[in-house]
């Protein structure tokens, strides 16, 4: 009989890949294993076995494949299963999800490797310079990759010189495949068996009189084997002794110490379990409410107000799970702004925390999954964003989503386009496990679930200790200027807040959701302000480096002295970002440490933590930042929160501005007053008398919930609807509105009134591409898996048309 072997590749396209096996092939594969597949023209291309079975394709004559890369599957059933949901809900290929899944260093590439052409004889002269050099290389090592090549001949362009040899018979080329993943490996010493007997010691020891750094380092090492018995790092060696490295080598090299390696985790915790914490009544409560939930919902929500313990009560919840053997995700919006909280379970559950870091490395990432599939006790708690998701989960009891309102659980770009609460709530049903949403702020999505009876729902409306919320103070922004009372941004009520917290010896936090100095730069002769050349928006003035940057696209200039249409020197900034604040609040408090956090200042991989722990260690007075500053952070001796300018989150177009507005700006407030004092916060408005405002002062939530909902209603958003956005890009203005007036009334004629658009977005161009967006709204009740292949239908018509080919169709379900 004749095999088949279906796999998925990383790559968009929808259709499965069928391969020939052979009968032993067969017999081995199993689902989750790696494949090494030929694919295109020449490449081989990493694929994941999917399925064996008897079936030829039709289609075209399938290849066979080249290489079997594990002998155990590395994906399991359910994750796999899941994959597939993922796939079919938010309508992208399997290919796809298996792409954002693995860490880098699973996908091998094939690299093409130069090998010397066994007996063929060349005379020297018949090659011209470059090639000598290359095949004189290849005398002495037995295969060349074309990095080393350019490295060889110093130049990028090489591909000429091999041609030739090759053409000459001198080469062969061969594609090979790497693995990426390197296990890492520590240097460790040890004295060598010849001087292990006493008297041998004693001779070493007298012969190194003259080189007293090297006998100091013997002498070290010996202490730490007579006393630990334990294998001796390069490392602990160097520090131990105070001898530097050189004097190590030199050891090493005179064969008085012999050096070896051993494989470790990159990721190694090496602190003690810290002391539980004792619940308050109030907690205990909750703990006890959300147990209930479970019992008899698969989904509870805690709402509970910021800095009201949330965090210790996931932790009983954990622990409950380890005790039944059972492995929990601890899934948050984003990990690199997690620090204190990895710390702090890091300090109770210790090498049992594994951490999965979109800032690792790729072989740090390796190490997690691997340790997921082995069941280790490292990864019995798993933190992450969300892609931590698609990990090889095999005994899952309980899902946290932390700060589950958060946007950022939504993947934008690229597909998967998926929400990881929603995503995680089935991979949790696979398990038969728990999930628990816990936020200060519920997404109205999940408040209303909550209210509907779908999930559990448990309050927790007073902070740990009865600490008060913080007192929010509205500052009419419109009337300070009128009577002159602001000083730059700064109204005269803050600047006196802030003395009186400095005074005190507290900390600040500013919140400005722009990054850089000013957002526009204007002529004041003719009003032209810099555009972005890629971008239908203007750039952003950023002083510290004298530039205008895109936002969209990072394209940067210089900053430009004379106007470019005028030609008159009569450049002005308006409005404002965190820059244009930390400079102003240097010059209002000159004696104050003021530092900014936003994506400026926080790039590179411990560029955010750097900035925590010095402001946890209190080096800074006043912190100004973006929403980064939002993100669930626990900091002690902030006491009072300004928010420079509220106006620009509450106008923002969109349907869930006002939300987003309640929800940051609530999150924000919560960082102040976290231990025994009562914060103050102040916002900034010219609309003080605006609802949401309102709300956010007295923390009615609930309010702000029942107002939203009504408005979702009336409007027919989600969560009362349910939205799936087509977004079409082309570099061409005319062509993308050709297509998505097409596409609009293919939907139309579908979905009639349900189908808002064509519209530009309020950027209608990034990187050179038009973007038009049309909406699809699903009333309650009516098919989501209908719509679906109603639009997949409609889409792939459209594909059929050879003007909108080029066209890029992109389908986001649950839009946010
Ligand atoms: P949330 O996640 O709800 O914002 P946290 O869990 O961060 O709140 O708790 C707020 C602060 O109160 C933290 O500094 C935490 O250490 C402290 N805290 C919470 N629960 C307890 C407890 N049971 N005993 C002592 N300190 C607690
Ligand atoms: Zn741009």
């Amino acid at each position: 009989m004749t095999h088949y072997l279906d796999v998925i590749l990383p790559i968009p396209l929808q259709k499965a890949f069928t391969y020939h096996i052979t009968e032993a092939e067969a017999d081995f594969i199993t689902t989750g294993i790696r494949v090494a597949v030929p694919f295109g023209k020449s490449k081989i291309y990493t694929a994941l076995a999917y399925k064996v079975h008897n079936k030829a394709p039709t289609a075209y004559e399938p290849k066979t494949i080249h290489q079997i890369l594990d002998e155990k599957p590395i994906v399991t059933e359910k994750q796999l299963k899941h994959w597939e949901w993922i796939a079919e809900y938010y309508m992208c290929s399997l290919g796809e999800v298996l792409r954002a899944a693995m860490p880098n260093a699973f996908i091998l590439e094939s690299e093409t490797v130069l090998s010397k052409n066994e007996g063929i004889d060349i005379a020297d002269t018949s090659l011209k310079d470059d090639e000598f050099l290359i095949y004189d290389a290849l005398q002495y090592q037995s295969s060349l990759k074309i990095e080393d090549v350019i490295s060889i001949l110093d130049r990028k362009r090489v591909l000429p010189v091999i041609n030739s040899l090759v053409e000459k018979g001198v080469l062969q080329l061969q594609e090979e495949l790497y693995e990426k993943y390197q296990p890492k490996l520590v240097r460790y010493v040890k004295l060598r068996e010849e001087y292990r007997s006493e008297n041998q010691l004693q001779e070493l020891l007298a012969d190194l009189n003259r080189a007293p750094k090297q006998r100091d380092v013997i002498m070290t090492l010996f202490a730490i084997e007579t006393a630990l018995h334990k294998p001796i790092k390069v490392s602990e060696l160097v520090e131990r002794s105070g001898a530097s490295t050189a004097i190590v080598k030199a050891l090493i090299d005179k064969e008085v110490l012999d050096e070896y390696y051993i494989q470790t985790d990159r990721t190694q915790y090496e602190g003690k379990e810290a002391l539980r914490l004792e619940l308050s009544t109030e907690q205990k409560q909750a703990l006890k409410a959300i147990e209930d939930c479970f019992l008899e919902k698969s989904v509870t929500l805690l709402h509970g107000v910021t800095s009201s313990g949330k965090t210790e009560i996931y932790v009983k919840l954990i622990e409950a799970q380890l005790a039944l053997g059972k492995q929990t995700l601890y899934l948050l919006p984003e990990i690199a702004l997690t620090t204190q909280l990895v710390q702090r379970l890091q300090a109770y559950f210790g090498e049992k925390v594994a951490v999965f870091h979109s800032r690792y490395s790729g072989n740090e990432r390796v190490e997690v999954w691997r340790n997921l599939l082995e069941k280790a006790d490292k990864a019995q708690i798993v933190i992450g964003a969300r892609s931590a998701l698609l990990l090889p989960f095999s005994n899952l009891g309980l899902i946290i989503v932390d700060e589950e309102h958060e946007q950022s659980y939504k993947q934008f770009d690229p597909a998967p386009r998926y929400h990881a609460r929603d995503a995680a709530i089935v991979l949790a049903n696979y398990h038969k496990a728990k999930t628990l949403l816990g936020s200060a702020t519920p997404s109205l999505e999940s408040y209303f679930n909550a209210s509907e009876g779908k999930y559990g729902l448990v309050e927790l409306n007073i902070r740990y200790n009865n600490v008060l919320l913080p007192d929010i103070e509205l500052i009419d922004l419109a009337d300070k200027y009128k009577r002159k009372r602001m000083k730059g941004h700064f109204s005269d009520r803050l600047i006196e807040e802030m003395q009186e917290a400095l005074d005190d010896g507290f900390q600040i936090i500013l919140f400005q959701n722009r990054r850089g100095f000013s957002p526009i730069v204007e002529c004041l002769t003719c009003g032209t302000s810099p555009q972005c050349p890629n971008c239908d928006v203007s750039l952003t003035y950023h002083q510290y480096r004298d530039q205008l940057r895109c936002h969209y696209c990072g394209y940067n200039t210089v900053m430009i002295k004379n106007c470019q249409a005028c030609g008159n020197a009569t450049m002005d900034t308006k409005g404002f970002g965190t820059e244009q604040i930390e400079s102003e609040a240097k010059v209002l408090f000159p004696d104050a440490n003021v530092a900014r956090m936003d994506l400026d200042t926080t790039r590179g991989k411990f560029g955010f933590e750097r900035l925590i722990s010095k402001f946890e260690q209190r080096d800074i007075d006043i912190l100004v930042g973006t929403q980064m500053l939002t993100k669930g952070l626990d900091f002690r001796f902030v006491k009072l929160v300004g928010i420079m300018n509220a106006d620009n989150l509450l106008n923002f177009p969109d349907f869930r501005a006002h939300e987003r507005s309640y929800q940051l700006m609530s999150q924000v407030s919560g960082r102040a007053g976290r231990t025994d004092i009562r914060g103050k916060v102040l916002i900034q408005t010219y609309n003080p008398h605006h609802k949401i405002l309102q709300q956010v002062s007295t923390n009615a939530y609930k309010e702000m919930y029942m107002e939203q909902l009504n408005e979702r209603y009336n409007y027919r958003y989600p969560p009362i609807f349910r939205l799936i956005r087509i977004t079409l890009k082309h570099k061409d203005y005319n062509r993308v509105n050709m297509a998505s007036d097409w596409f609009a009334k293919s939907l139309r004629q579908v979905f009639k009134t349900h189908v808002l658009g064509p519209e530009f977005p309020p950027v209608s161009r990034i990187r050179n591409r038009f973007i038009k967006n049309i909406l699809v709204k699903i009333p309650p009740g009516q098919s989501l898996g209908k719509t679906k292949e109603a639009i997949a239908k409609i889409d792939s018509s459209f594909n059929a048309v050879k003007d909108f080919r080029a066209v890029r169709v992109i389908i986001n379900v649950d839009n946010y």
